[in-house]
């Protein structure tokens, strides 16, 4: 990884938030002629973690070694250790054997986790999810579009090609992995703290779903190459910054999806009833 750390221009602005302090009651608590100075570590800490709350420093990524990490900061590498640790315990990062610390995905899975277990038990609430997803990705493509700067484009058109690339063969999870990763860039450039996390754990509770819906759909051309166009129109609409053009391709998008999950169901279901007709024609001979 070789991403740089400025620190110095973050440091004004965290520091009072960081000690709770307002500048009220800065003025009653500080005796007069004392400064209340940041502790580095404080501020270190919440240089990274801002990082990790806007997605440059991502689930499973790992921290450059202390040495040149402290360097890249202009600090010393006790203050960083501590600032290391002040994250380890919120869960933010781990300390691995072996060496490294990595950045953790508590944000997603603190609220993947108990949803995932759900959507197994109560199949109906997929309806609902699709629903929550057409709303949120409305949104987040809307804001993108207003939003996105020239590097969440680079980001997202690397994003796009990448999607294409994979839509030309039929490996279905580097498939549903690089739509997850479109949708995903498009959540970062809202530069909506939540709306970047919320649609990242949303996206990975819906990735049966997406899996199984590309399964359904990649031996029909027309159905490709519609995803296809639908990616295509978000994008487009994004790098233009074209806010409703944008959240309308998304919902159609959503739409989409929606209606082949309907079908997919609907023929399930069909198939087995067919089976169970099957089994009972066969039987009444025997039985009569
Ligand atoms: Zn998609």
């Amino acid at each position: 990884m070789n991403k740089k750390f400025i620190l110095a221009c973050s440091l004004p602005d965290c520091s009072l938030e960081l000690r709770g302090l307002t500048n009220r009651a800065a003025t009653l608590s500080t005796p007069p002629n004392k400064l209340q100075l940041p502790r580095i570590s404080d501020a270190v800490a919440a240089s990274l973690e801002r990082r990790i709350l806007e997605g440059s420093l991502k689930p499973g990524d790992r921290l450059p070694p202390e040495r040149e990490l402290a360097a890249d900061l202009g600090v010393s590498r006790p203050s960083l250790r501590e600032a290391i640790q002040k994250l380890a315990s919120k869960g933010m990062v781990q300390t691995r054997q072996g060496g490294g610390t990595y950045i953790t995905d508590r944000l997603e899975s603190t609220f993947f986790d108990p949803w995932q277990a759900l959507m197994g038990a109560h199949p109906n609430l997929r309806e609902d999810l699709l629903e929550f997803r057409r709303m949120l990705e409305g949104q987040a493509a809307e804001w993108a579009a207003e939003r996105a700067t020239e590097a969440d484009l680079t980001r997202l058109t690397q994003a796009f090609e990448t999607m294409n690339q994979a839509f030309d063969g039929d490996d279905l999870d580097r498939r549903s992995g690089a739509d997850i990763a479109f949708h995903q860039a498009i959540g970062e450039a809202t530069h909506n703290v939540l709306v970047g996390h919320l649609s990242a754990a949303l996206l990975r509770l819906a990735q049966d779903n997406i899996r199984l819906n590309l399964g359904e759909l990649k031996d029909i051309p027309a159905a490709s190459s519609l995803l296809r166009s639908q990616h295509a129109a978000i994008h487009v609409a994004i790098c233009e910054h074209k806010p409703a053009a944008a959240r309308a391709a998304a919902e159609t998008h959503i739409d989409f999806v929606r209606e082949t999950l309907a079908q997919t169901l609907r023929s399930a279901a069909r198939r087995e009833s067919a089976a169970r007709r099957l089994h009972t024609d066969f039987s009444e001979p025997f039985s009569s």
